[in-house]
This record gives structure tokens, C-alpha cells and sequence, in this order.
């Protein structure tokens, strides 16, 4: 048994404080939003995100894992403190470190014994140092500054967290080393590894692991627009190039682009960091850029198909949340398109399962929000569809047509065979595939 502490509870933090509190730790997380830390004595937790509910009251109830908003009282009694702060990126692109140097100059003054301060949240190289430079400002007592990157998927959390593919310890530390082995040891038994590296290594791992998917992303968004242009299919391509095991099956679905709080954010503060160092990471450059034009880019194609005209259309949209299975909508292609058709003079009537609530805030009544997916379709003239969670791959397509006025849907996700749309004589235009039903 470890005693830990959890400072920030987001997605990251949250699963974190859960998962170490299931494998027998005793655990306190730390937020600064009271109003957060109120629900969560209350037992509901502020994020989607499957399984954590079961584990989350489990270990509250059992008493491992507590609350607070006192970063004194949480972390006194702690061994390990894990920072899972937000890193957002700043004006310049850069990751904005002011959350964990704020915290870490706090710890500093307020530890009074030996404690392993962890970074878990995604932060450039050289940040461990700057960490234990804010902490020495005023500590007195002896400490070590770890990096441990998460490499944890929203919507799949929990089971990344519990089962890690691979952990990876930055320290130069042979204490912190030992601790951090056997902290993790419960979640690596099946042999997976725990990888030790310097903090500097850890850290940039990280960003180039993150940066090489959204690339590989965005490799395929390249080759769905060119198979457009010459009337190849992306699906028989991917499938093609991917049963290759150097290329790998994963990551070569097409779509409306990457989004969500880390990948966008991560290509731009590693292209940042490259500049600080006169380095010009002339891929990723093009990786944001594609990326960008990519989000939109069935606004042209809807455009054309009203010819010219967007300006009164109904449009169905099928997906808010940047990804299946979480509601989280940071930087999430649907908001992008819907900004695009609401500013064509478009009407929106939008559902997502579980995102809802944080649409809402963001967009008002600028849009309309209904019950189910079928309830977007009443009247519309054209179904968007932004993202592929599972219930909407598999849709009534008589009650679609019934209900909708006209029948075309642009699909930025290819949830649907084309040929199978086709058949049921609707106008269906997806990513890198044949338009059907014209
Ligand atoms: P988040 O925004 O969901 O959560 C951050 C939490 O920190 C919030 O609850 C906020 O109230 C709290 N906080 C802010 N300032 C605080 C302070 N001074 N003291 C205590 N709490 C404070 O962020 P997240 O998505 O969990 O991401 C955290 C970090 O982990 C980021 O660096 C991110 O890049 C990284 N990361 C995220 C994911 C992911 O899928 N979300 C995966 C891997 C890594």
C-alpha cells in the first residue's frame, strides 16, 4: 500500500486517483474547483468516461479514495503526489505551464518530508527541471521530480489505465526508481513493460508518440482526398495497407480530422518546442495545416450539393463529442462544421449521446439539441454525420427516409457501406470513397 496524492481530477487525474485506489492504495485528490469536489463527495463524477462510475464509488465508499480541495492536507500524508493539470496550449502554441509550476511552487512550500512529485500531465522537455526549480524555491526538504507520462484514451480509460500497454518512468533517481516500480507493478503483471529513461527522454516521448499518430491520422485524410480525385476507395486501401504489420491496422481510418484536448494541442507545442530550438519540424507543420482544412472539409462538398445555397437548409448532426465514448468536445471537427453551416445560415438540430451538456455551453440556443438520433431528422435536408459512436452505425433507414425532407447524407466518419446506402436510393457522399445515390 502506497499513499498517493492526485492533484487535479480531470480526465487524467480522476482515472488515476480511481485505478491506484483499486490496486489497494490510499489515495486523496486535490481540485481546485470546489463545485467539482462537492459532487464528487457526493459520489457522481464530472466526466463521462465508462467503468470509472463502478470503480470511482468502490473505492469512496471503501474509504481509499478521498477528496479535497486542500492541497496541504492532501498531499501531508502522501509518498507519491502526481500532477495532472491541465497543460493547455498558449498563445504561441506552446503548453502553458503556469497550472503545474503554480502548484509545484506550493509544494514547495508546504512538504515537510520526502515525497516522489510526479508529472503526468504532457509537458515539454526540460519541464521536470523547471518543476523541481519551482519546488526548491522554497523546500527544504528532499525531493524528486519524476515524469511519467499518460498514455491513457478518453473513452477507454479506465481499461488503458488498469492495463497499460507499456509505463514510462522518467527519473535519473534510483529511490524514486523503486518506488515507482512497485507502484506500478499490479498493472504491468501480464509482462507488459515498465519502461525507466531519463525525465528529459520521458517527456518527449510523449509528444512524438502523440504527433505520430495524429500524423498517421492525417497520412489517411491525404490519401481518402486523393482517392477521391481519382476514383480509388479508401476503405480497399487501408484494408491493402494495413494488413502490411510494419503499417498496422490501426489508425487508418479516414474522416473529418483529428481533434480532442490532446493531439492538436500536442503536434502544435512539439512544433513549438522545435522553434525554441531553431528546429523546424517541417511534417508536423503540414500535419496541422491538413488537419485544419480537413475538419471542414465536407462544408464544400455540402455547399455544392444545395448548389451554392446552405442558407435555410435543416441539417441533421449525428456526433458532437470529438470521439465515440467520451463527452469531451475540445476541439471536436463537429463544432468546427457546425460553426461553417451555422455561418452559410444553416439550421442545426444536433444529438450526441453523452455531450450534450457541454455543447450547450458552449453553442446555447444557437443550435437546436433533441432526444435521439431520429429526432435530428425531422424535416432535415441533409444528415452530417461527426462521429462514429456505435449507435449510429447501424440506423433504420426507411424511418430516416420517412422523416427526413430530403435524403442525403455526408458522412465524415464512413460508418456506412456505400453500396448498402445506395440500395436504399439516398444521396450518400463520405471520406475518400464513390459518391452513391447522385
Ligand atoms: P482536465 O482539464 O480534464 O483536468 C484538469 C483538472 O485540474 C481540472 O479538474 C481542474 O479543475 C484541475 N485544476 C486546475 N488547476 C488546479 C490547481 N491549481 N490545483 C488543483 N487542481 C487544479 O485535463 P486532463 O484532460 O485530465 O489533462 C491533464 C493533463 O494530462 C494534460 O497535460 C493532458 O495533456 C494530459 N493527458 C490527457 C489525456 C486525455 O485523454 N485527456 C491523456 C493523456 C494525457
Amino acid at each position: 500500500m502506497k499513499k498517493i496524492a492526485v492533484v487535479g481530477t480531470g480526465y487524467v487525474g480522476l482515472v488515476t486517483g480511481t485505478c491506484f485506489a483499486e490496486t489497494g492504495n490510499q489515495v486523496t485528490c486535490i481540485d481546485i474547483d470546489a463545485q467539482k469536489v462537492e459532487r464528487m463527495l457526493n459520489g457522481e463524477i464530472p466526466i463521462y468516461e465508462p467503468q470509472l462510475d463502478t470503480l470511482f464509488e468502490r473505492n469512496l465508499k471503501a474509504g481509499r479514495l478521498k477528496i479535497t480541495t486542500d492541497l496541504k492536507e492532501g498531499i501531508q500524508d502522501a509518498e507519491i503526489v502526481f500532477l495532472a493539470l491541465p497543460t493547455p496550449p498558449g498563445e504561441d502554441g506552446s503548453a502553458d505551464l503556469s497550472y503545474i509550476l503554480g502548484v509545484a511552487e506550493h509544494i514547495g512550500k508546504i512538504i515537510e518530508d520526502y515525497k516522489v512529485i510526479v508529472d503526468k500531465s504532457t509537458v515539454p522537455v526540460g519541464t521536470a527541471e523547471k518543476v523541481r526549480a519551482a519546488i526548491l524555491k522554497s523546500s527544504k526538504v528532499d525531493f524528486d521530480v519524476v515524469s511519467n507520462p499518460e498514455f491513457l484514451r478518453e473513452g477507454f480509460a479506465v481499461e488503458d489505465f488498469m492495463k497499460p500497454e507499456r509505463v514510462v518512468v522518467g527519473t535519473s533517481s534510483e529511490k524514486a526508481k523503486k518506488i515507482m516500480g512497485e507502484l506500478y507493478q499490479p498493472f504491468v503483471r501480464q509482462g507488459n513493460p515498465i519502461i525507466f529513461m531519463d525525465e528529459k527522454s520521458a517527456e518527449l516521448t510523449k509528444y512524438a508518440a502523440n504527433s505520430f499518430l495524429a500524423m498517421k491520422i492525417t497520412f489517411m485524410n491525404e490519401v481518402a482526398n486523393f482517392c477521391e480525385l481519382v476514383g480509388a476507395d479508401v476503405d480497399m486501401v487501408r484494408i491493402g495497407m494495413g494488413s502490411d504489420s510494419r503499417i498496422g491496422k490501426r489508425f487508418l481510418f479516414p474522416g473529418i480530422g483529428y481533434g480532442g484536448s490532446c493531439f492538436p494541442k500536442d503536434v502544435q507545442a512539439l512544433v513549438k518546442s522545435g522553434k525554441d530550438e531553431n528546429f523546424n519540424f517541417q511534417i508536423l507543420e503540414s500535419v496541422m495545416q491538413i488537419n485544419e482544412t480537413q475538419k471542414t472539409v465536407l462544408l464544400p462538398k455540402m455547399k455544392n450539393y444545395f448548389k451554392g445555397n446552405l442558407s435555410g437548409k435543416k441539417i441533421a448532426v449525428w456526433g458532437l463529442a470529438f470521439k465515440p465514448n467520451t463527452d469531451d468536445i475540445r476541439e471536436a471537427p463537429a463544432l468546427y462544421m457546425i460553426d461553417g453551416l451555422l455561418k452559410e445560415g444553416a439550421q442545426i438540430a444536433a444529438y450526441d449521446p453523452e455531450a450534450m451538456e457541454n455543447v450547450k455551453k458552449q453553442l446555447g440556443d444557437t443550435i437546436t439539441y433533441c432526444e435521439n438520433e431520429y429526432e435530428t431528422l425531422q424535416n432535415a435536408d441533409a444528415l452530417l454525420i461527426c462521429t462514429e459512436w456505435g449507435i449510429f452505425r447501424n440506423p433504420d433507414f426507411n424511418r430516416l427516409k420517412e422523416l427526413m425532407n430530403n435524403h442525403a447524407i455526408f458522412d465524415g466518419r464512413n460508418l456506412f457501406d456505400t453500396e448498402t446506402v445506395a440500395k436504399q436510393g439516398i444521396y450518400y457522399q463520405s471520406i475518400g470513397r464513390e459518391i452513391v445515390g447522385k
